[in-house]
């Protein structure tokens, strides 16, 4: 059975690469019809922030991800909180002690440090706690049995340490990267349990893993160097055949290319990089979310979703059911990918193309109930089905329509220097005198009859006019479809905007 969690840790606002890992997990999930797990990992206390957990699963609600167990849904494996686990990890601990893959270390940080730093001066390059090191300092290998039984009898604080071997190829089969092989001469003997009888992320990411029964471990490239060691964990506690299969995914780049997408790099471009906006407890800065900015859930999806895979078709848009089914590992690429806003922008504004202008218009109501302005459903539904060709986010709407609203009161002079002129104002003149004639109710179709009878009769050629009529009734010289702006403003407010431009 699929298996597959994703494993944060409350440290802070989730990062939109989180969410791209969240996403991948849950599509396997949902293709295998396997379970989604979620995992907060606390371990590390020190670094716990207030209101993380919170943030990460409204996060996940947004985008549209279900899980299937978790802190908040429970589930058969409860609980799915490390800190509520931490009884059940020093057991596996001291077994790796006993059968000798595991070691206490008695020596204080300090002790470390002051070693590292001679060998340091002696050439060694950046010294690790190792299986040449560890035999020079003060741990269970270098003591003896009695001393030993002592120390732990008097209640001298220790740390568990992972007994790295000394020359062994480490082999990880990746489902992205084929088989990774790490020298265990490159690897530290990794803390497992510290003093205060927390499991290190090692230890309690693999146990739990193995508890949860979980099949695939689908997580970022960062996390690619440990896995040599959670290899060793599920050897030495004999559990290899119940071990997860692993993949890395790619990571996500800064624009340029360079370095894996930071917030400082983001903040410089403009763009968030949490799915929500987070507000720190500790700091008091507010980092953007994709919501606040008006990106639709289901948008964010699609983009975050091609960021390291593709279906290998020319099709680009996808519903979350269609990703289910598209879906695969086999398809994730190996190499980094540009994160590109500008992408973003364009998901986001084909899935507002695609929406229902009912829809739209009371999101854009709602919008405007923000800053106080209040629109009918039905002037709503108009506006959004003048401009929705040329606006990205529902908040655009008003902007970019602003003369829907507001009748202009200074015009474009650079248009006006070139488009203004006599015939303009006397197609205007005639064109309002017409239009109050009308006996029909005032549309698109005959607002565009009447100017043109209006030109012909004049001998006026309509589109020499045109800009000029544009620049009158909205202030500038470019917009949506003139003849709907006409229509939807009324024969009142037009006449009213032409007297005001030609006076
Ligand atoms: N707690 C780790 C994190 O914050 C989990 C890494 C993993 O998936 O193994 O990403």
């Amino acid at each position: 059975k699929v298996r597959v969690r994703f494993a944060p840790s409350p440290t802070g606002g989730l990062h939109i690469g989180g969410v791209r890992t969240a996403l991948y997990n849950y599509l396997i999930a949902k293709k295998y019809n396997g379970s989604m797990i979620l995992r907060i990992e606390d371990t590390d206390q020190t670094r716990y922030v207030e209101g993380a957990e919170e943030y990460i699963k409204e996060a996940l609600e947004w985008i549209g991800i279900q899980l299937d167990e978790s802190p908040w849904h429970g589930g058969e494996f409860a609980p799915y909180r490390q800190s509520e686990r931490k009884a059940l990890y020093k057991q596996y601990a001291e077994q790796l002690v006993k059968d000798g893959h595991a070691y206490y270390a008695f020596d204080t940080e300090e002790e470390w440090e002051k070693k590292r730093k001679e060998l340091e001066s002696a050439g060694v390059i950046s010294p690790q706690y190792n299986s040449i090191t560890r035999m020079q300092m003060k741990n269970s290998l270098t003591l003896s049995e009695s001393e030993v039984n002592t120390k732990l009898a008097v209640g001298e604080p220790y740390v568990i340490r992972l007994k790295v071997p000394r020359k062994e190829d480490i082999r990880v089969h990746d489902l992205i990267r084929g088989w990774v092989t790490f020298h265990s001469s490159l690897l530290d003997d990794r803390v497992l349990l510290k003093s205060d009888g927390m499991p290190t992320y090692h230890l309690a990411n693999v146990v739990d893993d193995y508890l949860m029964q979980i099949s695939h471990v689908i997580r970022g490239e960062e996390w690619l160097p440990s896995a040599p060691i959670h290899v060793l964990l599920y050897k030495y506690l004999g559990w290899e055949k119940e071990m997860p299969q692993f993949a890395h995914l790619p990571l996500i780049l800064n624009p340029d290319g360079n370095g894996k997408l930071s917030k400082r790099y983001a903040d410089q471009l403009g763009f968030p990089v949490f799915p929500l906006q987070w507000k720190s407890p500790e700091k008091d800065e507010v980092m953007k979310g994709y919501r606040e900015e008006g990106y639709f859930p289901e948008a964010m999806v699609n983009f975050l979703v091609l960021l390291g895979w593709n279906a290998g078709t020319e099709q680009e848009i996808f519903s979350m059911q269609e990703l289910i089914e598209a879906f695969s590992i086999e398809r994730i690429g190996k190499a980094g990918t540009k994160f590109d806003i500008n992408k973003a922008k364009w998901f986001n504004q084909q899935y507002l193309k695609a929406k229902p202008n009912e829809e739209l218009a009371k999101l854009f109501i709602e919008d405007l109930k923000k800053q106080n302005i209040t629109l009918s459903q039905e002037k709503a539904e108009k506006v959004v089905s003048i401009l929705k060709d040329r606006v990205t986010f529902v908040k655009d709407f008003l902007q970019e329509g602003s003369y829907l609203f507001y009748a202009p009161q200074t015009f474009d002079q650079q248009v006006a220097s070139k488009k203004w002129n006599q015939q303009v104002v006397e197609v205007l003149t005639a064109y309002k005198n017409q239009l109050k004639n009308l006996t029909a109710l005032l549309d698109a179709s005959n607002a565009k009859d009447i100017l043109h009878q209006v030109t012909d009769s004049l001998g006026i050629k309509f589109g020499s006019v045109m800009q000029g009529v544009r620049l009158a009734i909205t202030g500038v010289g470019a917009g949506a479809d003139l003849m709907e702006i006409i229509a939807f403003l009324g024969i009142e407010e037009v006449s009213k905007r032409i007297d005001y431009a030609i006076k």
